[in-house]
């Protein structure tokens, strides 16, 4: 399929790294539908994604990483590729990144220099810890606490659906705090072999994903464990979601494309009343839809990265679009393209039943549609400010 990168004009180097990432996955076609069905790290995933050097692309130059700083775009077109191969691949590599940034933009130069460079090489796996049974799209709800005693910090509480979580070699974890007689969110990052952290898996999704459950049983650490300003958690897990919220819509584009495509082929070879199905109108046009459906959202989110390259936090409303716009254009395309395949759409583990099923939890994780769009009309409503007296 003739895509729209050549209308939107990616240069020489974003066109290299979609090869890089397209040599990947094909590298990996073999085990894809075994990593798919894993809710632990496969081996023969990580090593390949270490291999080929990509994970390098989370973190600054400075620290082992590609460029100057974390690009947003670059990542965003890396993972389009990759979702469309194997979601296990996909969120590996976002997760160096998601698991990571806060170190980047609000780490010591200690932090950075220890676990920045084994980020980007793979040697190490990172997670980040916000959501909790009660705090979900409220993560002020938290209850994990950390307080400070004979100089050392202690963490206690409990994580839930943490990604990575029993193979990430840290956690950057959200915790409340009392500061100046109220309660505050802080981050602490917590190394997973520290006394006290404990985890156990979480209930088996319907597209497998590493996830965890994670106890925080009286966790001692140093004061150089705290990340970033105490109280000022939230300022760094904006800054995380700026960068990454618009990959998920790049992703999303990824599993719309190879749905679409599967359905494509299905469409033309597949016969029915004595013509293939694609010259019956009513199918015609589900793909027709569906193809639109990609574009329009590969449009939006290649614009609100592009944005989110020259100021994350100024886009950020445009990257919460993006997000919506492709996670809920990827359920329609993959629901259509079950429907065009007919009972071959069905059967399990096949490629398109596995993105009907991967495409799910995408309308979920890093902001759920329905918060996201509270936050896009606000937005609007502000831009467009005050009408005229009625
Ligand atoms: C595959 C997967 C991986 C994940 N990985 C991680 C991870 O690595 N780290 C981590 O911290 N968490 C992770 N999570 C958790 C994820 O971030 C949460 O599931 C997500 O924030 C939504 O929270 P919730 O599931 O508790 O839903 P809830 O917040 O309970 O929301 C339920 C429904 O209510 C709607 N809703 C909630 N509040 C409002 C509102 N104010 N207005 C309108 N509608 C509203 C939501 O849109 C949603 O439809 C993961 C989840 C999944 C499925």
């Amino acid at each position: 399929m003739d895509f729209t990168e050549k209308w939107f004009g990616l240069g020489a180097a974003e066109r290299a790294l979609q090869e890089e990432a397209a040599a990947l996955t094909a590298s990996v076609a073999d085990i894809a539908a075994e990593a798919d069905a894993m809710s632990e790290i496969h081996p023969g995933m990580r090593e390949a994604l270490r291999a080929s050097g990509l994970a390098a692309l989370m973190v600054p130059a400075e620290f082992g990483g590609r460029g100057a700083q974390v690009d947003p775009l670059a990542v965003c077109l890396v993972r389009e590729v990759l979702m469309k191969g194997s979601s296990h691949l996909d969120s590996m590599f976002a997760l160096q990144g998601i698991g990571s940034y806060a170190i980047t933009v609000g780490g010591t130069d200690e932090q950075r220099r220890h676990w920045l460079p084994r980020v980007a090489s793979m040697e190490t796996l990172a997670g980040l810890a916000l959501t909790e049974d009660n705090a979900g799209s409220d993560l002020k709800n938290v209850s994990t606490t950390v307080t400070e005693k004979d100089g050392e910090l202690v963490v206690h509480g409990e994580k839930s659906f943490i990604s990575n979580a029993g193979a990430a070699d840290f956690l950057v974890t959200l915790v409340k705090e009392e500061l100046d007689g109220g309660p505050a969110l802080s981050l602490v990052l917590v190394p997973s072999d520290a006394p006290g952290v404990s985890t156990r898996p979480s209930p088996e999704l319907i597209a497998p994903h590493v996830l965890g459950d994670v106890s925080f049983d009286g966790v001692v650490l140093p004061p150089q464990a705290r990340l970033g300003v105490p109280g000022k958690a939230m300022s760094l897990v904006l800054s995380t979601l700026a960068v990454f919220r618009v990959s998920v819509a790049g992703a999303a584009v990824g599993l719309a494309t190879g749905a679409l495509e599967e359905a494509a082929r299905h469409a033309r070879t597949r016969e029915q009343f004595g013509r293939p199905l694609l010259k019956h109108g009513p199918v015609a046009q589900l793909l027709a839809d569906s193809w639109n459906d990609v574009e329009m959202a590969r449009l939006l989110t290649y614009q609100a990265a592009s944005a989110a390259r020259e100021d994350a936090r100024g886009a950020l409303n445009r990257s919460s679009m993006a997000k919506v716009a492709a996670t809920e254009a990827a359920s329609r395309v993959v629901d259509r393209c079950v429907q065009v395949m007919g009972r071959w759409g069905l059967v399990a583990n096949s490629p398109i039943e596995r993105y009907y099923r991967q495409a799910r939890p995408m309308r979920l994780y890093e902001g759920a549609s329905e918060v996201l769009k509270l936050g896009i009309a606000t937005t609007l409503c502000a831009e467009v400010g005050p009408g005229a007296a009625r």
